[in-house]
């Protein structure tokens, strides 16, 4: 039987099969031994096949291919990566205008994370109730550069209905993560859109802020919408994994018309001559918070400090 893991504690996986029944599987330690570069090979969102056994458990006996996975580097000291989700269809990033303030390092480093592991990304800028005329003009200028680019961003509050609606709307039927710094409100617009789903998710973190099992649990919340929000601790902060300094200016779209015109051709974009990406930010093509931004990664990524 096809199933999607829809909860995982490290060692038992929730299989939820077509007929919506939910089904507590194992998984055979041969899967554990073929990827060891991995803490754990199987995570929720992985659609899997399933046998039933006699006493009603299910055994997973195989693993379907992956669109993607998110990835972070494993804690507690083990070696590897450790995958949080699987077949994510939508990462969703939400900051808040004010209070705390938008930080575009943690958007644009949250965006190199989605284009490397695949992701479509929607950033959600919250709180736009709080805006004076200042931050206002700031809000516009920043949809218009992420729209400029191509990204998905909405103005979001959770005190304005239509705004609540569109993020619903963009967000049904696909298996989501939300992804922010604490306070930007993201308990709050899950509440809005699904008060159920929302108070699912509450649950978890409160139960994960006590400390046990925290790295291996993990779970789909369904939204009445259609689609999931993917939730497990940890996630709200993922972070680039595996990323060569060398790979970054392929995850700014609009590098893509210059990075490979550089006279040279393994060019950082950083103090090279002949660069022509430091050439269309001098000339206000590319701009300005992005391109400190790609500094900063690739700057992060050279000379890690963690
Ligand atoms: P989380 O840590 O990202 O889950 O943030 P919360 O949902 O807990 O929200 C943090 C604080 O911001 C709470 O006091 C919320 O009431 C408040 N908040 C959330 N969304 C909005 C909003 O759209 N407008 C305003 N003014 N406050 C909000
Ligand atoms: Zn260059």
């Amino acid at each position: 039987m096809k199933g999607r893991v829809i909860q995982s504690t490290g060692k038992w996986y929730t299989v939820q099969i077509d007929s919506g029944d939910e089904i507590l599987s194992s998984l055979p330690g041969k899967f554990r031994m073929n990827d060891y570069d991995r803490t754990n090979p199987i995570a929720v969102g992985d659609w899997v096949e399933v046998d039933l056994l006699d006493d009603g458990s299910g055994r997973i006996s195989e693993i379907h291919e992956r669109t993607n996975a998110v990835m972070r580097e494993a804690t507690h000291g083990k070696r590897g990566s450790q995958m949080i989700a699987a077949n994510v269809d939508l990462a969703v990033v939400v900051q808040s205008l004010l209070e705390p303030e938008f930080k575009p390092g943690f958007t644009d480093r949250f965006l190199v994370t989605c284009e490397a592991y695949g992701i479509t990304p929607l950033i959600i800028i919250n709180k736009t109730d709080l805006a004076g005329k200042n931050a206002k003009a700031y809000l516009d200028d920043t949809i218009e550069l992420y729209r400029s680019i191509g990204y998905d961003i909405l103005p979001c509050s959770v005190k304005n209905p239509e705004l609540i609606d569109a993020v619903r709307e963009h967000i049904s039927g696909n298996t989501c993560v939300f992804i922010g710094p604490s306070g930007v409100g993201k308990s709050s617009i899950l509440n809005a859109i699904d008060p159920e789903a929302g108070q699912s998710i509450g649950q978890i973190s409160e139960w994960s802020k006590k400390g046990k099992h925290t790295t291996t649990y993990a779970k789909l919340v369904p939204l009445n919408c259609g689609g999931s929000i993917v939730d497990t601790p940890g996630i709200r902060e993922f972070g680039l994994f595996d990323i060569e300094p060398e790979e970054i200016d392929q995850c700014f779209p609009e590098f893509e018309p210059f990075r490979n015109d550089c006279r040279f051709n393994n060019c950082l974009h950083i103090d090279e001559p002949g660069c022509k990406v430091t050439e269309a930010f001098d000339n206000g093509i590319i701009s300005a918070t992005r391109y400190r931004s790609y500094i900063n990664i690739v700057d992060s990524l050279r000379n890690p400090t963690r």
